[in-house]
């Protein structure tokens, strides 16, 4: 590629034009960071239009040598009154209306001035990571360009005296507007600049004396738009959009919450303690009640009610402050969905509809849920469970995302045909209804739709969104799967073609050298020379029946002196993922495979996770090797790290692995091999067990699809064999291995695991529970003295009631997260579930990215292969960190729902009666686990007894008393009890989701 000169960034150095400049970028909660950066300005930063022929000559390459895409239309989108033109969008803009900027049907050529870019990831990380893509990955269709105005000489502006920040910014984007116009008119191209702010519109009137570009509103472009009335219906609700559409967020009219605080306000409660900033998490079974985990409190605080949360959501990062002493209250006995809260308010309604006084949770779906309330504020004042509690002042970081849910029937006016307000449910419960304008309301009934959030102005009962898209039909299996991808932030789309254009060339003929040592190979691959030749070991792989992805395979055999060489064999990902590629961009990204009932969403693109990396038997594949000489009691001798080349004799199903070991007749090396292999597991497991690893439980299901039709067919609890186990413990034994490895190769940043000890607080109720009803208690003392207390909770009346401890166990633990090691001090790097001292992730490299880093971290510390930079800096090892923590949680989320659905699906044809267990009694309800399905739900009181006032809820016994229907006498429900439940599954009529329906028997 030809170099033009770069001389022209030198001569405007030397020329003095460097500029000192404080940047102030407005910040998330509306006050500013301060960045200073010396920056120099350039004239060479072109315009990106195809059809200016001056700026070609002056483009220089970039840091990788690539010279810049000229992007923009030679002959971009003529509209009547508007000509030619390019769009310039603001900040708001792309803050409002990503969604119709990424719509395939409008907005074409569009300039994103750097500045917006700044604001947008200060604002929303989320939104600036879809602006970049557009940016970046903008094909000939849309044609979207980033242009640097804050360092061309001819857009910088320097901020004036007594100029807010944000006048300045906004001044900057004007000047953007003035340059671009001035410097296409000659080509015929028009700019005009989108921005719903009409003091922005205002001056730029008055700043150009020629109105040399124009300025519209977003509905007033949209308006003018061929498919002006498509388009109009994705505009973000702004409860004007009848009008001229500028925010007037100023209208203050008989607001129904409370304003928030000033950020000065704010800003000086923080420093002087009197407020406290938290992320706030909703209850899943009561969607008007928060907490907030502070380090200054023991216990999380408690906000309850509509007007203390104070339009929160679920995950927003709040500011809160404590209310008096008087006014605290005990975490509610009650459950409350937000599904059937108030089904029949009026979406043209805006705040005070006479039913919401704001104090509480007074607003109820039934004068029976009225009652019920009544008497839990007379139990809450009793109560000793009293929390600190607080209000809601300020909202710092939305978590606002794209959400999927339906329109609820009843909010829709069949005799409208045009526009009108209806609802939409999410199917997130802890989040309220959204209120949408849509004309095709009565079309969008019984489908699936994807809807966007606007705002939440204070007068405003619920948040104002718009429609996105539909998915399809309720219950349709497609539109149940992407909603279920969707809502759990799953990345899955197929991968591009930058990512696939990084796999190697060869495609599915890739193989691995012959030999090792051939001079034309190594000088393909010089790295060659420090690959170890295993394919004379017996190694084989014991994984799930059917399993395409295999990430590991061992291998046992006997030493002269007795003692045993086991190796695990790791796919070697990272040969084919190298740091910086996109193909490595994007599996940090998506960060993990998702695994669905039945779908599978890869982190890496299939000819890698299921060919050339997969540990396929009968084939050379190269592996990333643990070696280590174990005694006979399964203590380390000594440990080996290399790369290697391998041939698996064997994939193994776990049951298939268990029936060769379990035969006597079988006595071939290979079969002996994982007999020591099952042996020394025992020993490992045993190690473990004694010095305190616990053994949790979850009430796993596996659904079984129906091979030709694909319909779910039965559900099965998960067995575990003695080879399971096998594979586990290995798996254990080698990622112990390798974070101690790279943790002393790289102290500050290894790519580790750890998993805090639970608070004793967190297992505050559960004890008191078995107390109560078992006299039975968990210890926390240690991990060992948990996993002791667990092994003593047993009923010898009832076999379960132990994995039931577990399972209820399990949810008082913390989570697990991936971390580097600079983060922690060496003690907090516990593994407490695990009870060892230090972990990592190393075993799953095609399906998870932390053991990707874990290899590169693993080959610099053996002198493989030096460690870039990218995960030897701390701050982006943090962000890589943050992303895999994320996606795992959402993963398993995912999955779980995957689950729930198809039990559902299944459990439509079976209605049965099954045993149950009591994990939780409420003031009107109780909530059972049916462990056949591994589902459970919630028994309102409603259902059990007609005399809903006659029930008696004991807090202290955790016991609900009542009449059952059609009974002469009371019956006692309690926390553990064994229970017959009828189960069957219901479609609810108001959310258009499938559940289990579960009655008493
Ligand atoms: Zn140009």
């Amino acid at each position: 590629m030809s170099t033009p000169v770069i001389a022209p960034r030198k001569k405007r150095l030397s020329e003095g034009l460097t500029v000192t400049q404080k940047v102030f970028i407005r910040s998330r909660n509306g006050g500013a960071t301060k960045i200073i950066r010396e920056h120099y300005l350039r004239s060479d930063i072109p315009c990106l239009s195809k059809s200016c022929s001056q700026c070609q000559s002056i483009v220089v390459p970039d840091a990788k040598n690539e010279l810049p895409n000229f992007v923009l239309s030679e002959d971009p989108q003529k509209l009547a009154s508007l000509g030619k033109h390019y769009v310039v969008v603001d900040t708001n803009i792309v803050l409002l209306a990503i969604d119709l900027l990424e719509n395939p049907d409008c907005f074409f050529d569009v300039i994103v001035p750097q500045i917006v870019l700044d604001e947008v990831r200060n604002k929303s990380y989320p939104v600036y990571t879809r602006l970049r893509t557009l940016c970046r990955d903008s094909d000939d269709k849309k044609r979207f360009i980033v242009f640097h105005n804050e360092f061309n000489e001819k857009t910088f502006v320097d901020r004036l005296p007594n100029e807010t920040i944000n006048d300045r910014n906004d001044r900057a984007i004007r000047k953007t507007c003035e340059w671009y116009a001035d410097h296409l008119k000659s080509y015929g191209i028009n700019i005009v600049l989108v921005t719903n702010d009409r003091l922005n519109r205002e001056a730029a009137k008055k700043e150009t004396k020629e109105e040399n570009y124009t300025t519209r509103s977003l509905f007033k472009y949209a308006d003018m738009l061929p498919n002006a009335d498509e388009i109009k219906e994705l505009i973000p609700n702004l409860d004007n959009f009848s009008d001229s559409s500028d925010i007037l967020i100023d209208e203050k009219s008989d607001a129904t919450f409370p304003d928030y605080y000033s950020t000065s306000r704010v800003m000086g409660g923080l420093r002087s303690g009197g407020l406290y900033q938290g992320n706030i998490q909703i209850s899943e079974y009561n969607f008007l009640e928060g907490t907030v985990s502070l380090p200054r409190f023991s216990k999380p605080v408690l906000v309850v009610g509509q007007k203390n949360l104070n339009r929160a959501f679920n995950s927003d990062q709040v500011v809160v402050e404590l209310l008096p002493e008087s006014e605290w209250k005990a975490p509610s006995s009650l459950t409350l969905d937000s599904e059937h809260f108030d089904i029949n308010d009026n979406p043209d309604a805006q705040g005070d509809d006479g039913d919401f006084t704001g104090e509480g949770t007074t607003a109820v779906v039934s004068d029976k849920q009225r009652r019920l309330l009544a008497k839990e504020a007379i139990l809450a004042q009793k109560s000793k469970k009293i929390q600190p509690t607080a209000k809601v002042v300020s909202i710092t970081r939305r978590s606002w995302r794209q959400y999927v849910g339906q329109i609820t029937p009843s909010s829709v006016d069949e005799k409208i045909n045009g526009i009108q307000n209806v609802f939409v449910i999410l199917m997130d419960k802890c989040l309220p209804k959204i209120r949408i304008r849509t004309r095709r309301a009565q079309e969008l009934l019984g489908k699936r739709i994807v809807i966007s959030i606007d705002s939440w102005p204070a007068n405003h009962k619920y948040p104002l969104g718009h429609f996105v898209r539909d998915l399809g039909d309720v219950e349709s299996t497609e539109a149940e799967t992407e909603a279920l991808l969707l809502e759990h932030d799953v990345e899955y789309r197929p991968f591009s073609k930058k990512v696939l254009e990084c796999l190697p060339s060869e495609g599915h003929d890739w193989k691995a050298p012959v030999q090792l040592d051939n001079a034309d190979e190594l000088a393909k691959d010089p790295l060659l020379a420090k690959r170890r030749d295993l394919r004379d070991k017996l190694i084989c792989s014991i994984d799930p029946p059917g399993c395409v992805d295999i990430d590991d395979a061992l291998h046992a055999k006997k030493l002269p002196n007795g003692n045993y060489e086991v190796g695990v064999h790791i796919a070697d990902v990272t040969h084919f993922v190298k740091t910086g590629t996109a193909l490595d961009g994007e599996g940090a990204s998506r960060g993990t495979s998702v695994y669905l009932v039945d779908k599978r969403i890869d982190m890496l693109p299939m000819l890698l996770g299921t060919d050339l990396c997969s540990l396929k038997p009968y084939v050379d594949r190269f592996a990333f090797s643990v070696i280590w000489e174990l005694d006979q009691d399964a203590n380390i001798v000594n440990v080996d790290f290399m790369k290697s080349v391998i041939k698996s004799r064997e994939a193994f199903s776990y049951e298939q692995a268990q029936l060769r070991i379990d035969d006597p007749n079988q006595t071939d090396e290979l079969t002996l091999g994982m007999r020591a292999l099952l042996q020394l597991s025992i020993k490992l497991k045993q190690k473990r067990l004694d010095s305190g690893a616990l053994n949790l439980a979850s009430p796993e299901v596996k659904v079984h699809m129906d091979s030709e039709t694909a319909d779910p067919g039965e559900v099965e609890i998960k067995k575990l064999l003695a080879t399971n186990s096998l594979v586990e413990e290995f798996m254990l034994l080698a990622n112990i291995s390798v974070a101690r490895k790279i943790f002393d190769a790289f102290p500050q940043t290894a790519m580790l695991r750890r998993h805090a000890a639970p608070p004793s607080t967190n297992f505050e109720t559960l004890n008191e529970m078995l107390q109560k009803r078992k006299n039975m208690h968990i210890s926390l003392e240690s991990s060992k003295a948990l996993a002791d207390s667990l092994d003593r909770c047993v009923d010898p009346k009832d076999e379960y009631f132990n994995t039931l401890v577990r399972i209820m166990s399990t949810r008082c633990m913390m989570a697990a997260q991936y971390f580097y090691s600079g983060a922690y001090s060496y003690a907090d790097f516990k593994h407490y579930g695990l009870a060892v001292d230090i972990y990592t992730h190393f075993t799953s490299p095609i399906r998870r990215y932390c053991d990707v880093v874990a290899h590169r971290q693993l080959a610099g510390a053996i002198g493989y292969e030096p460690l870039s930079l990218e995960h030897r800096d701390k701050h982006k090892m943090d962000m890589i960190c943050k992303n895999i923590n994320r996606k795992h949680r959402n993963a398993q989320f995912a999955g779980r729902a995957s689950i729930e659905y198809y039990v559902g699906q299944v459990m439509r044809n079976n209605e049965s009666i099954e045993t149950g267990y009591v994990i939780k009694v409420f003031n009107n309800g109780v909530v059972v686990l049916v462990p056949k399905f591994g589902v459970e739900g919630l028994i309102r009181v409603e259902n059990l007894t007609d005399d809903v006032e006659g029930a008696v809820f004991d807090e202290v016994e955790f016991k609900l008393t009542f009449k059952p229907k059609g009974a002469a006498k009371t019956r006692d429900v309690y926390v553990f009890q064994k229970v017959d439940v009828q189960v069957k599954s219901v479609l609810d009529p108001v959310t258009s989701k499938r559940k289990a329906e579960l009655l008493l028997v």
